[in-house]
């Protein structure tokens, strides 16, 4: 059996600010599904209350470089044209796969993109925010950009927007019970009606 055909892999973007880390910690709290995140590496340094393991591999650009060339990504990109770099590490997937898990990758269209290539069956969601007055909003409330970076971000944001019909599944997050209860039913329903 092949490790694709035991569990499956979930591709979660939206630009950033958009929501998806809580929508991620929410869908695995309450979806009824064996949902498993991938936790990405990046030479991004941690922000306040992010953990190690747990929220990103943060690692040395040289040992992601080290990583890189070993093969070790099944995707990886210099994200925002800001100097970090993000990247979904093979053995978090595959070691979820072959568990048996729904493993959840919450990456950037480029990834995105590689992923599918990769694995043709992923589902792939896209998470709206309601405008991008208010993906400002909530990039400036987070607190942790400079200005710079929230101009930076804004700008990749209406990039990705318009890639978003390439998703399977688009998901407007302006209310965050809601779109959890979206995606789970999503998701539920693909469980469904696809033999695993
Ligand atoms: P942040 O710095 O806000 O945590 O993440 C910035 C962006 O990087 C997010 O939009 C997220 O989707 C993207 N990202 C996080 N991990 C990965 C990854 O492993 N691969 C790719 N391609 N993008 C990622």
């Amino acid at each position: 059996m092949s490790e694709a055909a035991k569990g499956k892999v979930v591709v979660l973007s939206g630009p950033s600010g958009v929501g998806k880390t809580t929508v991620l910690r929410r869908l695995l709290a309450e979806c009824p599904l064996p949902l498993r995140v991938s936790v990405s590496a990046t030479t991004r340094p941690p922000r306040p209350g992010e953990v190690h393991g747990r929220d990103y591999h943060f690692l040395s650009t040289e040992e992601f470089h080290r990583r890189r060339e070993r093969g070790e990504f099944l995707e990886c990109y210099e994200v925002y044209g800001s100097g970090w770099w993000y990247g979904t590490l093979k053995a978090e997937v595959v070691a979820g796969l072959e568990s048996g898990a729904w493993v959840v990758l919450g990456i950037d269209v480029h990834g995105a993109f590689a992923v599918v290539n990769h694995y043709p069956d992923a589902i792939t969601i896209f998470l709206r925010p309601n405008s991008l007055e208010e993906l400002e909003r909530r990039l400036r409330g987070r607190g942790t950009e400079d200005e710079e970076s929230i101009q930076r971000r804004l700008q990749q944001a209406r990039n990705e927007l318009a890639l978003a019909d390439w998703y399977r599944h688009q998901v407007i997050n302006d209310d965050l019970d809601r779109a959890v209860g979206e995606i789970c039913q999503i998701l539920v329903r693909i469980g469904e009606t696809r033999h695993v």
